[in-house]
């Protein structure tokens, strides 16, 4: 099992502003934990340098207007929203996390690496096609998945999203489409942004069946997890049947994190990951990638990589003993009766 880290120091360089909680730290915190946990420098570890995003792949996700929007707010200097700073270099560094992403995808696509996490900045699952916010620009992940899809033959992906806020984006851009499965466990989305990401959103047209939202209350944590994992997850993925799955790595539902009231421990993020890497391996040889999202308790942040690197490179910790069923699995199983077998 080898294992790939995409990163570049420019990712470093997008500093939305000194009170901004999406700010450099969160990364370099990231990596220097990895190097302290000898990770990085681990024989089945490469770490390689991304290129950025070629506008035409930006383009297999996003309108041309909202793409050139970004360019001329990049030139302006000028906001997107008041969440979301642009500076001048925000264009250019956008397209290098969406090449980030792309390269994990191409080195687990062409078995390079069995798995791969792209550790990259901004991040990307509030961005729509036409539409950025909460602090997201381009859809790292989404744009990852069209261009494994167009170039390398990928035809199925799950998506597990288990930032703690709902992937709006990521669901819009999938929504009707049945070949991309997107599962996002989040904090209700009546206490939390983007407020959006409840049961009743399934997907539509062929895509109905194909989008399906846990949002959690406030305070649920590691059993709750456990719970949804072994009850939802484990079903879906195996009746879906991916050719790889694909995650969006966020560590903001971690009890530390400033942001969000959900209570996940820096541990929960290992065997979360074992789950995923264990059904990648019983169900798609093994091939999974991450792309970084939110989490904005640094200390936490860096501990989460951590086990997540660990298990990616072999560790299998022990799952969870305990799982509280949260009341909305239920509910889940009646929205998606039509679809699956749960
Ligand atoms: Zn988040």
């Amino acid at each position: 099992m080898t294992t790939a880290l995409i990163y570049s120091e420019k990712y470093l360089e997008h500093k939305p502003s000194e009170w901004h909680p999406e700010r450099p730290e969160r990364l370099r915190a990231i990596v220097d934990a990895l190097r302290r946990a000898n990770l990085w420098s681990l024989p089945s570890v490469q770490v390689i340098e991304p290129t950025p995003a070629s506008r035409a792949d930006i383009e297999l996700v996003h309108d041309r207007e909202y793409i050139a929007l970004i360019e001329r707010l990049s030139g302006l200097c000028k906001p997107l929203d008041s969440d979301t700073p642009v500076d001048a270099n925000t264009f250019e560094l956008a397209l290098l996390a969406a090449g980030g992403a792309i390269k994990a995808g191409e080195v687990v696509a062409a078995r390079d690496a069995t798995n791969a996490f792209a550790l990259v900045r901004p991040p990307g699952h509030h961005a729509s096609r036409g539409h950025g916010g909460g602090f997201c620009y381009f859809n790292n992940l989404a744009i990852m998945i069209e261009h494994l899809r167009r170039r390398h033959g990928v035809k199925r992906v799950f998506v597990l999203d288990f930032d703690a806020h709902h992937g709006n984006g990521t669901q819009e851009i999938f929504y009707e489409d049945p070949s991309v499965l997107f599962m996002s466990i989040h904090q209700d989305g009546r206490t939390l942004y983007p407020g959006t990401g409840f049961v009743h959103e399934i997907g539509s047209g062929e895509g109905e069946g194909h989008t399906v939202n846990v949002p959690l209350r406030p305070g649920s944590a590691d059993a709750e997890y456990a719970s949804v994992m072994q009850e939802l997850f484990l079903p879906l993925s195996e009746a879906f049947k991916p050719e790889l799955i694909a995650v969006s790595a966020g560590m903001d539902a971690h009890a530390d994190d400033p942001l969000t009231q959900l209570g996940l421990s820096t541990s929960a993020y290992g065997w979360l990951t074992r789950y995923v890497v264990k059904q990648a391996g019983k169900l798609c040889g093994g091939r999974v990638v991450l792309v970084l999202e939110g989490g904005y308790a640094v200390d936490a942040v860096a501990g989460a990589a951590v086990n997540i690197v660990r298990v990616l490179t072999g560790w299998s910790p022990p799952l969870p003993t305990e799982q509280k069923r949260p009341e909305v699995v239920d509910d889940i199983r009646r929205a998606l009766a039509d679809c699956w077998r749960l």
